[in-house]
């Protein structure tokens, strides 16, 4: 098991679940394994609100669930306790998801020509709509010129390769 990383912990939780989901990630680390009414109890919300965001966090791993049966009633009841070792897997798969989307983004930028006006609050359009515009800008009339994507392409390389070093690719 990986050594418990609490910044990553509240930032993973904080991009799944939001703000309620961090709080009820606090209150099982203060609790130990515990259950959603107990949970509920020491955050001061919804029982409702507790459980769903409890299923969201288990897709994701952050939190992981026993089931047993209470010996006097019956039911089942749900024990939860943080699953801080998946943490890191989680990171890595977005980082995985992001590199992808960059390289998608890439691959993007080096198969078009772009043309653009001068106007910064204007988009880019590709040769092929540039041509058919006559070379002015379909948002403020001007002529559109080429576009140096140099930059962009230099920016997505840089990230690209990062994301690779640290994912150890
Ligand atoms: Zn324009």
């Amino acid at each position: 098991m990986m050594p418990f990383n609490k910044e990553l912990l509240t930032k993973a939780t904080e991009i799944i679940g939001g703000e309620d989901a961090v709080k009820l990630v606090e209150a099982i680390r203060s609790l130990g394994e515990t259950t959603d009414d107990k949970i509920a109890i020491e955050t001061g919300m919804r029982l409702n609100n507790v459980r769903k965001i409890l299923y969201r966090l288990s897709n994701y791993s952050i939190v992981s669930s026993t089931r047993s049966r209470d010996p006097e009633s019956g039911w089942f009841i749900f024990k939860w306790r943080l699953q801080p070792d998946q943490i890191e897997g989680y990171v890595q798969n977005v980082k995985k998801r992001i590199l992808e989307k960059l390289k998608t983004r890439l691959k993007y930028e080096e198969d078009h020509e772009f043309y653009s006006c001068s106007n910064p609050s204007c988009k880019r359009v590709v040769f092929e709509d540039a041509m058919e515009l006559i070379f002015h800008c379909p948002e403020c009339r001007q002529p559109l010129k080429h576009f140096d994507k140099g930059k962009t392409v230099e920016i997505l390389r840089k990230r690209i390769e990062e994301l690779k070093n640290e994912s150890g690719e």
